[in-house]
């Protein structure tokens, strides 16, 4: 397969966008599959489990040696031989190998992302052996001779008719496409197999290092009938999947089935431990068990402190599931084995740095996937670690190189926002900018695009700066640039309301673009610097707070700087500023306690979009609805809570997936009947803003600081 270049790759997307089929079936999933988690989790300590397995997995990690050799010597007791294998080529030629030992001419296959990772299919077709896969999904998409779309539901992205056709094809007879009907076919096709085959592989979802026993979690029986039925039995395993006991084991049962699929539990779990108590196949034959553990790189990955926790990863699937852009694409164009988050993250460390450097442009960072791993991975900082890292290796695009060197220079960055202002008088109307040609910004139609303000927030705050309140809560006010010289008036805002609420606000004019644009575009050396600069800006003024109207800077500020600094020997002082950090409506809500009587309630129909940033990476859940209950009437939308789809230069990158996130994003609002449209960060209001815009704008779209100012109480 060759290495998608950036330019196909649009391409592939687009094709994947054009496909209505699958992005219906994937959006009907996330939806169904969103309600059903809930529920399924009602009744378990979700939050608690899932930091108890990224604990012991953690722990499991630190040990793998002794896990290894501890399953070794209970599994040989047993009658299980173990192998180890530390390329994918090496997994590849043992299993041939053990088929030519043991004469078997006839393999099938139960489902396994390891065997998947490996291309052990091919492997053994090239050595004259007959392979079939038993699992529906697997089967049908090796009869079309592609990788599985998804880690759990190989075949989500095919319709029941092309499963016919497929079916149709392989059986030599017409099929009709009752999904019933496909079954039956599939199962009478399959049993044949069953029994003729001399091999069985499977893969494992944990092995057990102190009764060498391994487990498998499946939803069909082809599992069973695969691991007992023929007289060899081979499981293949990542290394990563040895846990020191069984209890380790159940914890992960009680999240890996409820994450997957909304499951309780999986119809099947089978535990094998040893050969002597497998069934016989009543050939007069003893059965033959082996089990191989893969390497291929994950231990170099275990000494990889910045991106080992993908090694925690029990591929449940769930982080490809509400991923914006799975939901659009599909797995195919979103990994390359391994599929969405994990997925961008796995190909960099098991197929090769190249094949990752398209795909790992492709998230937005949204941190949907963050939140629901089963795990606890923080799979977009991952991300975007592999991002900085592919950028060393292969050099930056020439945008990206340039935001990075313009951004450590504060400066010329300003300068260049206040040329941009002039720059732009040509093109300019009202608020906007009428629609650009191509080549400046490329297929960027989908929403209209914001001027630069006349007079940046730096150059009104002199005369806008509230009196002093002795006595009161020192504030200082930390702008992000886009907020400074697009949108001042955001701030503006905050600032009348802020005064009337009598507090001492500051600015210190050092300050400069919280940095998430180039932490995103892997830029890393600008992204210390534009970080170090603002903590010294702000470090003479010592305040209480620092409010930023910028979700993004916000989570930025605290998820990241603590990290990007860590060599830069500043000592408390990082922890001194991110602490102080917080986002607008929580200050209002949580600090300053404002009441209903500070607002004018007109019962103005509002929805709230909440920022990523905001909800995921700041946690902040109900100070926005607290606020808009006070000022309006409030009313919940429909996925109010997913990405808007600007993502920074995600939206310029992908414009394609970007613009169809964002028309959906909109039509559920519309859908709710408001009037109004409020959020917490200038990103997301720049998206759904001119999304409005072009949609004829009717939609008002406001910052909450803008909608809480026109409903102050005189
Ligand atoms: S951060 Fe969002 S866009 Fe990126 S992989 Fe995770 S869910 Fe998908
Ligand atoms: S990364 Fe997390 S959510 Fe994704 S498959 Fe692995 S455990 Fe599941």
């Amino acid at each position: 397969m060759t290495t998608p270049t950036l330019q196909n790759y649009h391409g592939s997307l687009k094709q994947a966008l054009g496909d209505d089929f699958l992005r219906q079936t994937l959006d009907n999933f996330a939806v169904q599959y969103r309600a059903n988690r809930q529920l399924i989790f009602a009744d378990v300590n979700e939050k608690g489990l899932i930091a108890e397995i990224a604990e012991s997995k953690e722990a499991s990690l630190d040990h793998l040696e002794e896990l290894y050799a501890q399953f070794r010597e209970q599994a040989a007791k047993k009658g299980i031989t173990v192998h180890r294998a530390a390329t994918a080529k090496e997994a590849q030629e043992l299993v041939c190998q053990l088929a030519k030992d043991y004469d078997c001419k006839k393999i099938i296959k139960s489902k396994s992302m390891t065997a998947e990772e490996i291309h052990l299919n091919h492997a053994l077709i090239e050595a004259g052996l007959e392979v079939t896969e038993t699992d529906l999904g697997e089967w049908i998409i090796q009869l079309r001779h592609e990788g599985p779309s998804h880690m759990v539901m190989p075949a989500i992205h095919l319709s029941r008719y092309q499963v016919a056709d497929v079916f149709t094809e392989a059986t030599k007879t017409n099929q009709d496409s009752d999904i019933s009907l496909l079954v039956k076919v599939a199962r009478q096709e399959l049993r044949a197999k069953f029994v003729e085959a001399d091999m069985g592989i499977s893969g494992a979802n944990f092995a057990i290092a102190e009764t060498g026993t391994f487990a498998i979690c499946t939803n069909e029986g082809n599992g069973r009938l695969t691991t007992t039925l023929p007289r060899v039995h081979v499981a293949i395993c990542g290394i990563d999947k040895l846990v020191p006991t069984l209890h380790d084991a159940l914890r992960v049962i009680k999240v890996l089935p409820r994450n997957a699929t909304a499951q309780a539990i999986t119809t099947y779990v089978s535990w094998i431990t040893g050969a002597l108590e497998c069934q016989r196949t009543g050939t007069g034959q003893e059965k033959k068990l082996h089990i191989i553990f893969l390497d291929n790189g994950r231990s170099d990955l275990i000494k990889d402190t910045k991106c080992r926790q993908a090694l925690r990863c029990v591929r449940c699937g769930a982080c490809a599931n509400l991923c914006p852009v799975f939901r659009l694409v599909g797995g195919h164009r979103m990994g390359y084995v391994y599929i969405g988050a994990i997925g961008l993250i796995l190909t960099y460390f098991f197929h090769g740095h190249e094949r990752a450097k398209v795909l790992a442009q492709n998230c937005i960072g949204c941190e949907t996937c963050k939140d629901i791993c089963a795990a606890g991975i923080d799979l977009p900082t991952v991300i975007q670690e592999i991002r900085a890292r592919l950028n060393e290796e292969y050099g930056s695009t020439m945008d990206s190189a340039l935001l990075g060197k313009v951004l450590q220079n504060r400066k010329l960055f300003h300068t260049l926002l206040k040329f941009g202002k002039w720059a732009q008088l040509p093109v300019k109307k009202g608020r906007y900018i009428r629609h650009l040609p191509d080549i400046f910004a490329p297929y960027q139609g989908f929403r209209a695009l914001p001027a630069i303000a006349d007079k940046a927030f730096r150059d009104l705050w002199p005369s806008i700066k509230p009196p002093e309140a002795p006595g009161a809560l020192k504030i200082g006010v930390f702008a992000g640039c886009a907020q400074d010289f697009i949108y001042p008036r955001h701030l503006k805002a905050a600032v009348d309301i802020l005064a009337r609420l009598k507090v001492n606000l500051e600015f210190p004019e050092t300050q400069s673009c919280c940095g998430l644009p180039v932490q995103m575009m892997g830029q890393r050396q600008a992204a210390i610097a534009t970080a170090k600069g603002n903590i010294e800006a702000f470090q003479p003024f010592a305040p209480d707070y620092i409010v930023t109207l910028c979700a993004s800077c916000a989570s930025h500020i605290k998820s990241h700087y603590a990290d990007l600094l860590a060599k830069e020997n500043l000592g408390e002082q990082v922890k001194a500023f991110t602490d102080k950090i917080i986002d607008f409506s929580s200050l209002l809500t949580d600090v300053l306690k404002v009441k209903p009587e500070t607002f004018v309630n007109n019962q103005e129909r509002v929805g709230y979009h909440y920022p990523c940033h905001l909800i995921r990476g700041l946690g902040v859940v109900e100070a926005p609805k607290t606020l808009l209950g006070m000022s309006g009437q409030y009313l919940p939308s429909q996925e109010e809570d997913s990405c808007c789809g600007f993502g920074g230069t995600y939206s310029m990158k992908f414009p394609e997936i970007s613009g169809v996130i964002l028309e959906n994003k909109l039509k559920r609002f519309e859908e709710a009947g408001v009037t109004c449209l409020v959020t917490d960060c200038p990103g997301c209001f720049m998206q759904l803003d001119g999304g409005a815009q072009r949609k004829g704008g009717k939609l008002k779209v406001e910052h909450m600081s803008e909608f809480l100012a026109r409903h102050l109480a005189k």
